[in-house]
């Protein structure tokens, strides 16, 4: 009898027999509040009936236009769609299936529309596990440990997370890009670099947002040495962070956005973005591959957008962030074990510290405990001393009120 392989680390014992809006089901019928949504993927909740029938209705018709040989409607209606939602100047467009493969796709075209090798990445970053992104990855040595010689070229810079730092913001932002100067004398030439590759808001390294104005830095740095500013828009986009992109309060335009998770529902789908005169750099046939843009993703996809638009997700991500925030600080404020809170819109964190140092196992206790009182939540961080709360962009105030109502127990029980 075959059995699942050891090298998949679960979160929770849960086995999910169904899902509905902000809830999963297990087989025995017991109702979980799902803030982890699937890693931040489930966005319009569990199986929204517009996407359902979205994707029946794709299934009954066309399933796999593949779109390299015979381009497909639903591929074109997203093209446009996506259009109205990217930065101006954003509008040439491919699709793979994952956040890894659309991260690998912007290197290769970073490298190809620059002719330089270098990418700078920040330390705690994520940006996948196939063996390029792995190799952009430092959000934790397991992703990256005993599968080396990764792809070289790649240079890791501080990112400005101050509460670690133990400084201002500002001060953290002052540093950070002090440094970013410092390695292109020192190690990277301008003259080999060509990207750097920001989360706006540092996803599994912990939920520590980007300041706006560290990002304004790093525009202004791509823009005086010639190199690129990729967004990793794969856990920020799609409305997650309150707006529709995380680095749209920043202001800033990057010159490649890479999006999956929440673009499709849960149906795999990535996508990179560009201006033209960046994508007729790359070589044609250098990218794609035979599921790439599948018509029933896409179809799912465009549904997700009418939703989001239709019930004004973004906002209610803003709201309910707020809501969630507050409630996360009130919990915070009376334990001793929980020593930041943060994020952006729907993407928040609580950091577990003991005597000033990582407290991994304090947050694994809560993650678990929370389980227990039906709400399922992941942790995050280097150090996993970071427990997040992703809930679908669907949440609704009584919701967010049972989950902190199921939190404040579960770092009860944890702190005990
Ligand atoms: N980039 C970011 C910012 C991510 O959060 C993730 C997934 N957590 C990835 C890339 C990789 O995406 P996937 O798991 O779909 O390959």
């Amino acid at each position: 009898m075959a059995e699942l392989s050891p090298v998949l680390k679960q979160a929770t014992p849960v086995v999910a027999a169904r899902g509905e809006g902000a809830h999963i089901y297990d087989e025995d019928g017991r109702r979980y509040l799902d803030f982890t949504a699937g890693i931040g993927v489930t966005s319009t909740g569990h199986c929204h009936p517009r996407v359902v029938a979205a994707a029946q209705e794709q299934v009954a018709t066309l399933i796999h236009g593949q779109y390299t040989t015979v381009m497909h409607r639903p591929l074109l209606r997203l093209t446009e769609r996506l259009g109205g939602v990217l930065p101006a100047g954003l509008d040439r467009l491919f699709y793979v299936n994952s956040g890894s493969e659309a991260v690998e796709a912007a290197l290769r075209l970073a490298r190809q529309a620059t002719g330089r090798q270098n990418a700078i990445v920040f330390q705690g970053s994520f940006h996948g596990r196939t063996m390029g992104a792995a190799s952009l990855t430092t959000s934790g040595t397991k992703i990256r440990a005993g599968i080396g010689p990764l792809v070289p070229g790649v240079v890791v810079a501080p990112f400005p997370y101050a509460y670690r730092l133990g400084m201002s913001e500002e001060d953290a932002v002052a540093y950070a890009l002090r440094e970013f100067d410092e390695l292109l004398i020192t190690v990277t030439s301008p003259l080999d670099t060509a990207a750097v590759f920001i989360e706006p808001v540092l996803g599994e390294g912990g939920y520590v947002p980007a300041p706006d104005a560290f990002l304004q830095g790093l525009r202004e740095r791509a823009d005086a040495h010639g190199f690129l500013l990729v967004a990793d828009e794969v856990q920020t986009g799609f409305g997650r962070t309150g707006t529709f992109w995380g680095h749209e309060p920043s202001g800033i335009v990057p010159d490649i956005v890479i999006t999956a998770k929440g673009l499709a529902s849960g149906f795999p789908l990535s996508a990179i973005a560009a201006p033209e005169a960046l994508m007729a750099k790359a070589w044609p046939g250098s990218q794609g591959g035979t599921y790439g843009g599948n018509a029933v993703s896409c179809a799912a996809a465009l549904a997700t957008l009418d939703v989001i638009e239709e019930e004004g997700l973004v906002d209610n991500a803003a709201r309910m962030g707020e809501r969630l925030r507050q409630g996360l600080e009130k919990v915070a404020q009376a334990s001793p074990l929980i020593g930041d809170v943060r994020g952006r819109g729907l993407m928040l964190a609580s950091e577990f510290t003991s005597g000033g140092r990582p407290d991994a196992a304090a947050a694994l206790r809560a993650q678990q405990a929370a389980v227990r009182h039906g709400l399922l939540l992941l942790t995050c961080g280097p150090a996993g001393n970071v427990v997040r709360m992703i809930p679908p962009l669907v949440v609704d105030g009584d919701q967010v009120d049972a989950a902190l109502t199921a939190w404040e127990a579960s770092v009860a029980e944890a702190s005990a």
